[in-house]
């Protein structure tokens, strides 16, 4: 379980380490970049706040401590977004249009599932923000189609577009073959070819493929100027910029600095990137210094020890069927 401690700390941290940068230019960032934990002063938070992104993953995490059950899920981020369940302070921010027009759609009574928007438009980082709890749960579920149909119906709780489905995916097959022990590289490859074997199949997602593209050749992508990486709330940007930045530096401290450091949606990307580098760094790779300022952490640990407990008993169910 220790992978997943890092990596679940690697993305807050990430998180609350970008909140203050949030919708900075890099031209700005590349005067006075962040090096460290700063109070968002503009909001008047503390350093070491986290924000929508940590408060939506753990909403994931804890409702499926309890079982998969998608209502559960959307109440949860109702309660988030309207009392502050999941907060530091009580109060939640930084939540997205798609993800706010789900959660009113589903105060009016619809089920969880008729929620998400699935225009173009609604393809902001949304869903992939909240993927990560899933890297580890569908450990537990054999049956790869029906791992495929968990993921699908996660995103579109709030985002159901098909791109927003595949960038889910590609997100948690990086994640999965990091948990595995796999190498950076490895990983990555076994993950997008993974992602691009299963969606060429499918005549209803095929043609949303060209959008990941660029993934396609790691290694031209990876040798991308920095200039060419755009960090934007679009789901395709944030999870290229994550990828970019933990596949361009060698350390957690590095990669999720190089996040926030992008500006824009400098929190999210941070914290995604932060994921992947904490699943593979370990949680003893997040600076000392960081982790003291974090905010919250009685939350996020009694979270992932109910997560935990949950993992440990589908594991031992799968032993006693095996
Ligand atoms: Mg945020």
């Amino acid at each position: 379980m220790q992978k997943i401690i890092g990596a679940v700390y690697g993305f807050c941290v990430g998180d609350a380490l970008g909140v203050p940068a949030e919708f900075n230019s890099r031209e700005a960032l590349r005067i006075t970049p962040v090096e460290t934990m700063q109070p968002a002063e503009e909001l008047g938070l503390p350093a070491g706040t986290w924000s929508d992104d940590t408060s939506m993953m753990l909403c994931t995490m804890e409702s499926l401590a309890e079982g998969l059950d998608y209502e559960d899920m959307m109440v949860r981020f109702y309660r988030w977004f309207n009392f502050g369940d999941y907060t530091v302070a009580g109060e939640s921010f930084g939540v997205g249009n798609t993800t706010r027009k789900a959660i009113h759609t589903f105060a009016k009574g619809k089920s969880a599932l008729e929620c998400g928007r699935d225009s173009e438009n609604d393809n902001g980082n949304g869903s992939l923000m909240r993927m990560l709890p899933l890297a580890f749960y569908l450990q537990y579920i054999p049956n790869e189609e029906e791992r495929m149909q968990i993921i699908h119906d996660c995103a579109s709780l709030t985002h159901a577009h098909k791109r927003s489905h595949i960038a889910c995916s590609i997100y948690i097959f990086l994640c999965m073959a990091l948990f595995a022990g796999k190498e950076k590289k490895e990983a990555a490859q076994l993950a997008i070819r993974k992602a691009f074997k299963y969606y060429k199949a499918l005549p209803e997602y095929k043609d949303e493929l060209q959008h990941y593209k660029a993934l396609e050749d790691l290694d031209a992508f990876i040798a991308r100027e920095d200039s060419e990486i755009s960090s934007s709330g679009y789901v395709v940007d944030t999870l290229e910029a994550a990828i970019w930045c933990f596949y361009t530096t060698h350390s957690y401290k590095a990669c999720v600095l190089r996040a926030v450091n992008l500006g824009d949606d400098s929190d999210t990307v941070a914290a995604i990137a932060g994921g992947l580098a904490g699943v593979y760094y370990g949680v003893e790779a997040i600076p000392s210094e960081w982790m003291d300022v974090l905010q919250g952490k009685d939350i996020i640990e009694k979270v992932y020890a109910k997560f935990f407990r949950r993992l440990r008993k589908k594991a031992a169910q799968l032993a006693e069927v095996e």
